[in-house]
């Protein structure tokens, strides 16, 4: 059975009452600090640590449990944890691996604050931070030495969507026994599944696609079974906590993650398609297409694309010109964050390695929600028309 099938399918939640079941397919929101133990014998057995249940809300109760089983089977792990945030999954995974005098690989596409964490954060406990080239593959063989401990890789990054070869450098990774973690956030675990590639822990912001409402921050994390022992314990010790609410909003999402999925990733192509060939377009950068650079890794890697992407104009325009293109937009909102049913518009000039990619060119990224297509490109046409 296909593994979202599965969790289309989980509905082990039952309750009493009456003498009969009261079975439900969805898991009730459990929240609480405190949790009873069946005896005394029990909690005893807790203090000396050597009891297997939950002993506090901290550890997670079952609201939280259906959604971490979820994404477990999802991602083809040995285990996984919900997190308050995405940027929160992204820390906890960065401070339970490394130590002081380790040596940390991170690609130059990842998530501003990720990068931004390891410099201001991580190297105040002498961590050294290496950030490496986004489209890189076995050539990262260069990078490692003695020290190395960890890569931290973003495939396809969420602003420029660059690729990286992950099973040329999961091989690379694993003969140095260097642990190797993705923020897997773009495509969700429907289209990518990157431990199944060799990558040892992956992490998504469920804020986006898998919530799919805008009105939700969670993440999550699944790490294989080589590195649970580790991450579990160093979880135990910072009691770790996520709202129960939130994990039951997940778990909805994921319910119709399949078909929303669908959909953005239809509307997102039709618009990329459409904008290719426009006059007013320079590039489009979306990493199904066969003008992306990467092209071929994402065919070998991805079961399918979302909505998310960019385009940049001929023209090299001023902030002035972007600033009349971006507020006549209409239908696209102008707001971070993405995977929602609203569609959004970003404006930017990336640098990479100090020099701007791109030509200098300002980054009009896209995420295509759940409006009519045709409304959506009415809405480019009408914007690209105020630039003539
Ligand atoms: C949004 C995002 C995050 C952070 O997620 P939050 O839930 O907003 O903290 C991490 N990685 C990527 C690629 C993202 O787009």
């Amino acid at each position: 059975m296909d593994n979202h099938s599965k969790v289309i399918g989980l509905h082990d939640y039952s309750d009493s009452h009456g003498g009969y079941k009261i079975r439900t397919i969805n898991p009730t929101i459990q929240s609480g600090s405190t949790v009873l133990f069946e005896s005394y014998e029990d909690m005893q057995l807790a203090h000396q640590g050597q009891y297997s249940g939950i002993t506090y809300g901290t550890g997670g109760l079952s609201t939280q449990k259906a959604f971490e089983k979820a994404m477990c089977s999802l991602e083809n792990g040995h285990s996984s944890y919900a997190f308050s945030s995405g940027i929160n999954a992204v820390i906890n995974t960065l401070m339970a691996f490394t130590r002081s005098g380790d040596e940390v690989l991170i690609v130059d596409n990842v998530y501003g604050p990720t990068a931004k964490f390891c410099d201001k954060v991580l190297t105040k406990f002498s961590i050294k931070i290496t950030h490496i080239e986004s489209s890189i593959g076995a050539e990262i063989n260069e990078y490692i030495n003695g020290n190395t401990k960890l890569i931290f890789l973003e495939s396809p990054g969420s602003n420029t969507f660059e690729i990286q070869d992950l099973t040329a450098i999961a091989k690379v990774a694993k003969k140095s026994d260097i642990i190797t973690v993705i923020d897997s956030t773009w495509a969700t675990p429907l289209y990518f599944k990157p431990l199944d590639l060799g990558i040892d822990v992956s992490i998504h912001s469920a804020t986006k696609y898998i919530c799919g409402y805008s009105d939700v921050l969670l993440g999550c994390v699944t790490v294989n079974k080589k590195y649970s022992e580790e991450f579990d314990e160093y979880l135990h010790t910072i009691e770790n906590y996520t709202n129960s609410h939130d994990c039951y909003l997940a778990l909805r999402g994921l319910r119709s993650l399949r078909v929303r999925l669908k959909a953005h990733e239809q509307s997102a192509y039709e618009i990329a398609r459409w904008l290719e060939p426009a006059e007013i377009v320079d590039s489009v950068i979306h990493p199904g297409l066969d003008s992306h650079p990467q092209h071929h890794l994402w065919k070998r890697d991805f079961t399918g694309a979302s909505g998310l992407f960019a385009f940049t104009f001929k023209e090299k325009y001023s902030e002035q010109k972007i600033a009349i293109f971006m507020n006549s937009l209409e239908m696209f909102g102008l707001g971070y964050s993405w995977g929602g049913f609203k569609s959004l518009a970003t404006a930017r000039q990336y640098k990479r390695n100090g020099q701007y990619v791109h030509q200098g060119k300002h980054l009009i990224r896209l995420n295509i929600g759940l409006e009519n297509t045709q409304d959506l490109i009415e809405d480019l046409k009408s914007s690209f028309s105020k630039l003539n």
